[in-house]
């Protein structure tokens, strides 16, 4: 199991901890909101750092640390809450009435992601096991709204408590035979990318070969978060449609530019998106035309 510790995401100590005796079992709980998988690791860091703060500074909520006991995500890593390696049996705060019989785990994971990869699913089941196995946690799993009015932790989420519990019991199911379903031909992606955020004569492009500057109108998304925050929506649209591997570090993601566009990294899923859906012969570069026929050509059949 793959850990991070409350010193990795710099955590404040807690305000008062409690002990708990936590019968029942464990509660999966989400993020919500719109979209709350990270890329990279660093940036789940952050965000169980931003949760303790929000927490901690609760208008009304007198939280004493961050609500959950366990955060888990999608690189596979178990992150300390509440419980720590050290200290695993604290009483959490995230399921009003029953956290007094139950452990607290949260996805990071909102209505905005997509279906939840496996290697969540068994990450949460790596929690659970681990909790029952060091914190006494009861055999139960459940749903935030298994407790009380709310979506948490989503649909997709919820249809999987099979899945981790099997995890949990440390029994992994087989791999599913049927491969996922593609979205509908003829489906429009949710617009998660909105329209063309540059002047008409800008575009994406990997940066040229080290020694030349990149013009201002080429964005990269390298070294500029505005843009890969762009391409992380663009890439995700793309993943809809059923491109799976799409790089996720910027445009441009390989060694020096070759002379074909589409030979590598990003540009090569912008090019293969030309070609295969807007029918021309792709250059990889994704200015607004590319960007409005990945925002709103519907899926072919
Ligand atoms: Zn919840
Ligand atoms: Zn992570």
């Amino acid at each position: 199991m793959k850990w991070s510790t409350r010193q990795d995401w710099a955590a404040r100590p807690a305000e008062r901890i409690m002990h708990v005796n936590p019968t029942r079992g464990c509660v999966i709980h989400w993020v919500g909101g719109g979209e709350q998988e990270n890329d990279e690791h660093e940036d789940c860091l952050m965000a169980v750092n931003d949760i303790q703060r929000y927490h901690l500074q609760h208008p009304t909520e007198p939280y004493v640390d961050i609500a959950y006991n366990l955060i888990v995500c999608v690189h596979g890593y178990v992150i300390e809450g509440r419980s720590t390696q050290k200290r695993p049996q604290v009483r959490g705060g995230a399921t009003g009435n029953m956290n007094g019989s139950t452990l607290a785990v949260l996805a990071l994971w909102g209505a905005g992601d997509r279906h939840p990869p496996d290697i969540l699913l068994r990450t949460l089941g790596e929690a659970v096991g681990w909790l029952r196995e060091h914190a006494s946690a009861g055999d139960q799993i459940t749903a935030h709204r298994d407790h009380m009015s709310t979506t948490c932790p989503g649909d997709q989420l919820y249809a999987s408590l099979n899945l981790i519990a099997a995890y949990a019991a440390g029994e992994p199911p087989k791999p599913d035979p049927k491969p996922k379903p593609d979205p509908k031909p003829g489906k429009v992606p949710p617009d998660w990318m909105g329209p063309w955020p540059y002047p008409a004569d800008h575009y994406f492009a990997p940066p040229p070969a080290s020694g030349y500057r990149t013009p201002s109108r080429v964005h990269n998304g390298k070294t500029d978060k505005q843009a890969y925050d762009l391409l992380q929506r663009v890439r995700r649209t793309l993943r809809w449609r059923g491109w799976s591997l799409v790089a996720a570090s910027g445009y441009y993601n390989g060694p020096p530019p070759p002379q074909d566009p589409c030979g590598y990294g990003f540009s090569e899923e912008i090019c293969k998106f030309q070609r295969e859906v807007m029918g021309t012969s792709g250059d990889g570069y994704l200015g607004p035309k590319t960007w409005d026929a990945i925002r709103r050509t519907p899926v072919k059949p």
